[in-house]
């Protein structure tokens, strides 16, 4: 007999459609080892906890790769060309999403600052972030 998989209380609809609908990061942490993902699961990757707890994660983080797209798909015909990004968030999660305002390699660099932006667009997108002024 193998062991009954763990009820889930949340589905992987409902956590899309949050994107839209609070204009929120959405994302689980591992009450076990703490670690926090924005990718959906019965249980954690790390330590394979089931009690994953869900989070909002932040919508600050750094641009951990990107390509610039000049084919895109259907839904982005009028925006290309843009950036598809992975993005380290700020406290944990990595995201993939887009930057409209990206339109060439030069404009954006691996390590920079960006910020989630709610749109009525699909995906998750995401605009340079220039943070609280720097101060020597
Ligand atoms: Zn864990």
């Amino acid at each position: 007999m193998s062991e009954p998989l763990p009820s889930a209380p949340h589905t992987i609809d409902e956590f899309v459609r949050a994107y839209e609908d609070s204009g929120k990061l959405r994302g689980f942490r591992c009450p076990g080892c703490g670690l926090v993902t924005a990718t959906w699961g019965l249980a954690c990757s790390r330590c394979g906890a089931a009690d994953l707890v869900e989070t909002e994660l932040s919508p600050t983080g750094k641009v951990a790769a990107y390509t610039v797209l000049t084919v895109p798909g259907d839904e982005f015909l009028n925006d290309a060309p843009y950036a598809y990004v992975v993005v380290e968030l700020d406290g944990g999660g990595r995201v993939t999403g887009w930057m409209p305002t990206v339109r060439r390699e030069a404009d954006l660099a691996i390590g920079e600052r960006v910020r989630f932006v709610p749109s009525y667009k699909p995906g998750v997108q995401f605009a340079k972030d220039p943070g609280p002024a720097a101060t020597g």
